[in-house]
């Protein structure tokens, strides 16, 4: 979990253009912080738990809605769209057809609970459904977990490319150099799910892929989180990194992944 986690905090600086495009920067500094991307991977894993890993959909989304309208009202100022906000604050909260990148920067939790490709997107795609039904929204969420899922069980990087080119539809034909000059701060699924793959597609370990989001810049806290939780499905993540990434979690986070890394100590 910390892989998703850390590429939000180490993006956290550089989001809404403000970076120089380049590999070369530090990762912890006193500018970083964790954002939206943190708190709602965390809302999700503990909905998940609190759900349990063969629970329906009905049981699932009722989790998940509980869970993140709780976190999202514990961390009203963490970066939120004004559509998310107001369905944190409902009492009568319903999908709102986004096709944002927040499905793909929340769903990294389903990538690790399941035994199936088949119920890692089921569960993707109810973690999408509560709020991001439109169809996009709903791809950027299962391709993650998909990868995610492909990477811990010993995928090639070339198969998971095939894999998510094929049943998603993606464009990752782009190197990250000829996206690069162009990519700006943008928050839909369409132009951040296929950047984010690459940015892991051309690493070769999870800080490279880390490196490679601030190289290309845009929305670089949701890009860190989503392709921070395929390198760590993939990779694993430096214990130096989870170290300094616990020094800006509030003690209720850790917990939760704490919990969560428990649950699924088996798997990995
Ligand atoms: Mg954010």
């Amino acid at each position: 979990m910390y892989g998703a986690i850390i590429g939000d905090i180490v993006g956290s600086r550089f989001e809404f253009d403000q970076g120089s495009k380049s590999r070369e920067f530090e990762f912890f500094t006193r500018e970083n912080d964790f954002t939206d991307d943190t708190v709602m991977s965390i809302a999700v894993a503990e909905a998940l738990l609190d759900a349990g890993k063969d629970a329906d959909e009905k049981t699932v989304k009722e989790c998940l809605i509980k869970s993140m309208k709780k976190w999202g009202k514990k961390y009203p100022h963490a970066g939120y769209g004004a559509r998310f906000i107001h369905w944190v604050l409902s009492d009568d909260p319903k999908p709102y057809g986004s096709y944002g990148n927040g499905s793909g920067m929340r769903v990294s939790p389903a990538g690790w609970l399941y035994d199936s490709i088949e119920r890692t997107r089921e569960v993707a795609r109810w973690t999408a459904e509560v709020t991001h039904n439109h169809p996009e929204g709903v791809k950027g969420a299962e391709s993650v977990a998909a990868a995610m899922f492909m990477a811990r069980t010993r995928a090639s990087k070339e198969e998971i490319k095939a894999y998510l080119e094929k049943e998603f539809g993606y464009d990752l034909s782009r190197t990250l150099d000829e996206i690069r000059p162009t990519y700006k701060h943008v928050e839909d699924c369409m132009r951040t799910m296929p950047e984010a793959f690459t940015c892991f597609l051309e690493a070769n370990s999870y800080e490279e892929c880390i490196r490679n989001v601030m190289y290309i810049g845009g929305d670089t806290d949701t890009l860190g989180a989503i392709a921070g939780a395929v390198a760590e499905a993939m990779w694993g993540v430096p214990e130096s990194f989870v170290k300094q990434a616990k020094l800006y979690l509030p003690e209720e986070i850790i917990k939760v992944v704490d919990r969560f890394l428990m649950e699924i100590i088996s798997v990995i």
